[in-house]
């Protein structure tokens, strides 16, 4: 990520503690709404729902008003985010937030006149409500800049962080589509039969690591050597998430450079959570298997490689419902869950076929997107109305 320190006048700095109260006031109102929420009541507000509250609450409240409505609705848009990641499982519920600690808010829609170099170690980015604030020109900011977060750390040094979208890749124009499937045993399978493994910490590293924690759990509080070995766990974890990253930046370009239709699952929060928890009449199915499966594989970074893609790929990629696509055999289309032998292993208790579970699924993701309804292929209908079913679920999202 490329952060930038910031080095605002003290009467920026004044208005950037603003937006940041106004972003933290506006989190911390979700957090409550949704804390209040209880399993069978009506729906907490949505992302929709809370911009209209938002602009009621603006008329209300003078100090509201006064705030900037991008630093605003940009929270809202990250904490519905931060619950994306929460279903999804890769992050912890969103939590209040106290002043002083992880302060910050994002704008967006910025221009290309909104970034400019001042000389060769000072920039300045343009700040709704602020004007043009300096930074250190330490690298290269990238081109394409679409949003950026300006933060404050516990130190009260300023941060602005730029987030560019890539440059499309051109579609190779073979007509071919692939499949990708979250794995359960590996990180995501093709469905070209290719297994991706996303790569973590080496094995002396993660030893490290636990190390680190464990003196970290006998380090006094406040202590100087607490402050030296929470830096040094930071650190791993940023190698490690920046391993992450690059994995999913090489196989999103190789994937957008070899194949002009990329079918993924669907990831939106409302069809995650019915298809892991089922409705409250009609308790989802497989409940324990798919919530496991969703939390192995999230952790790989599922949501950013989908968006990268779309990023890459323009146009080309097709989000597929993921209901039943590991229960149900791309040979015949015959679903059923007994089918599915163990966690890596696809026997097709129709017709035999075998194949890698999560290549299976993969392959039921790509014929999806390419609108075949995977039933309708299938010679054993005469089975009963048991077939017909993955028609209907199986439908194409987006
Ligand atoms: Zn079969």
């Amino acid at each position: 990520m490329s952060r930038y320190r910031l080095s605002p006048t003290p009467a920026q700095e004044q208005v950037l503690a603003e937006h940041c109260g106004h972003a933290r006031f506006v989190w911390n109102l979700a957090v409550e709404q949704h804390a209040c929420w209880k399993p069978g009541r009506k729906n907490a507000p949505g992302f929709a729902e809370q911009c209209r509250q938002l602009i009621e609450a603006r008329a209300e409240s003078g100090w509201l008003r006064a705030g900037s409505i991008v630093v605003q609705q940009q929270a809202l848009k990250d904490f519905a985010q931060a619950m994306a990641n929460f279903f999804g499982r890769t992050h912890r519920r969103p939590v209040w937030r106290r002043r002083g600690r992880g302060e910050g808010f994002r704008i967006v829609a910025v221009k290309p006149g909104d970034v400019r170099r001042l000389s060769r170690r000072v920039g300045e980015v343009r700040v709704p409500k602020v004007g043009w604030v300096r930074f250190r020109w330490s690298r290269a900011v990238p081109g394409g800049v679409r949003s950026y977060r300006v933060t404050r750390d516990r130190a009260g040094r300023w941060h602005v962080a730029f987030a560019a979208v890539p440059e499309p890749v051109p579609a190779p124009g073979t007509g071919e589509a692939v499949g990708v499937d979250r794995g359960v045993a590996v990180s995501a399978a093709l469905s070209t039969g290719e297994l991706l493994h996303v790569p973590g910490l080496r094995e002396a590293e993660k030893a490290r690591l636990l190390r680190l924690q464990r003196r970290l759990a006998r380090a006094g509080r406040g202590s100087k050597r607490r402050g030296r070995v929470k830096a040094a766990v930071a650190r791993l974890k940023a190698r490690e998430a920046d391993r992450r990253k690059d994995w999913i930046e090489k196989i999103s370009t190789g994937l957008a450079r070899g194949f002009d239709v990329i079918a993924v699952e669907d990831l939106k929060v409302s069809g995650m959570t019915r298809s892991a928890r089922g409705t409250l009449a009609e308790p989802g199915g497989g409940v324990r298997q798919k919530a496991g499966l969703n939390r192995g594989v999230l952790a790989a970074g599922w949501g950013r490689l989908v968006t990268r893609l779309e990023h890459k790929a323009p146009g080309r990629v097709r989000r597929i419902d993921p209901r039943y696509t590991s229960q149900t055999c791309n040979a015949c289309g015959h679903r059923a869950a007994e089918s599915r032998e163990s966690q890596s292993r696809f026997r097709c208790v129709a017709c035999g076929h075998r194949d890698n579970a999560d290549v299976n699924a993969a392959k039921n993701v790509r014929d999806t997107a390419a609108g075949h309804a995977v039933d309708a292929r299938g010679g054993d209908r005469v089975a009963g109305p048991v077939n017909r079913e993955p028609q209907r679920d199986l439908l194409l999202v987006g």
